[in-house]
């Protein structure tokens, strides 16, 4: 991999990179097209990097498409794909990893804990053994695209790295690789995320921007038969809850719907419709 990278740049192409664990989606895509807008050649990673699932979670059955995510990548015209072996990634244990420091101790990472310190060590491996110029990361992941501009800032990363808005579903649905687990019946009541994302975003609008008032009425809208809510808040820069939510506050969720977890955020500011809408479902 790191052969074909330097063998590209010294022809003075730049290299895009867009580290995934598969099951690819058009929120996915996007993120290979964004890349190719900043870059001459696109090298996309499938790796389901066993060090950011907990012993509970759902490392296991997380799904995998190889069939289909070469298919994909090729009609988008990815130039490498990188698939390593687990074995190859992580020879073992690995005795080092990345500290992901304050901003991991919140909303995903108390959930999850070591989910973080997972995800960005795999991504600075992915990092040393592609040698990108850009990395391409999509906002769906809100609190992951935060820390990985803390890591390649505070560890010199010669990384550029790029956010890309969430990709949804016409009916509001961000793109998730785990919307496979979900029944017709869960499917519909997965919405409840986004539509409380909305609630929230339609009473900022109104002039509201109480975050409890604000996450209180985001969470009347969550909270469902069939869904679980785990956390709903409003936070600022470095992830951190704020006390008045301003245009670029963004509102975090988490919540099952039946053994499914799902994440998903919106910018204030920006708004659902602010998102990228794909797809047939309306
Ligand atoms: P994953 O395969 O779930 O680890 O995701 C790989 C990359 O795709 C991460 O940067 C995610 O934030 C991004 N991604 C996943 N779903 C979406 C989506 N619906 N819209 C935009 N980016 C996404």
């Amino acid at each position: 991999m790191r052969a074909w990278s330097r063998a590209e740049r010294a022809k003075g192409r730049r290299i895009g990179f867009v580290p995934t664990m598969g099951s690819l989606h058009e929120g996915h895509l996007r993120l290979v097209d964004r890349a190719r807008d900043h870059a001459d050649r696109v090298v996309l990673s499938v790796f389901v990097n066993p060090l950011q699932f907990g012993p509970q979670e759902d490392f296991e059955r997380y799904p995998r498409s190889l069939a289909d995510d070469r298919r994909l990548a090729a009609e988008r015209e990815v130039d490498c794909l990188f698939v390593p072996e687990t074995a190859a990634m992580h020879a073992a244990e690995p005795l080092v990893r990345v500290s992901p420091g304050p901003t991991a101790e919140t909303l995903e990472g108390a959930a999850r804990p070591g989910h973080f310190a997972g995800v960005l060590t795999v991504v600075a491996k992915l990092f040393h053994i592609v040698e990108p110029d850009l990395a391409v990361f999509g906002r769906k992941d809100y609190q992951q695209a935060v820390l990985v501009r803390q890591m390649v800032r505070d560890l010199d990363f010669p990384v550029e790295i790029d956010v890309a808005p969430t990709v949804r579903e016409l009916d509001g649905l961000a793109l998730s690789s785990r919307n496979a687990f979900l029944d017709p019946d869960q499917r519909r009541a997965a919405l409840a995320l986004s539509r409380a994302l909305r609630a929230v975003e339609q009473a900022w609008r109104g002039g509201e921007s109480n975050p409890v008032v604000l996450e209180r009425r985001g969470m009347e809208v969550l909270r469902i038969p069939g869904v679980t809510p785990e956390y709903l808040a409003i936070v600022g820069e470095a992830v951190r809850p704020v006390k008045q939510a301003d245009a670029r506050a963004v509102v975090v969720i988490a919540a099952r719907v039946g053994a499914t977890r799902l994440i998903d955020n919106v910018v204030l500011g920006e708004g659902v419709a602010g998102d990228v809408a794909v797809g047939g479902r309306a």
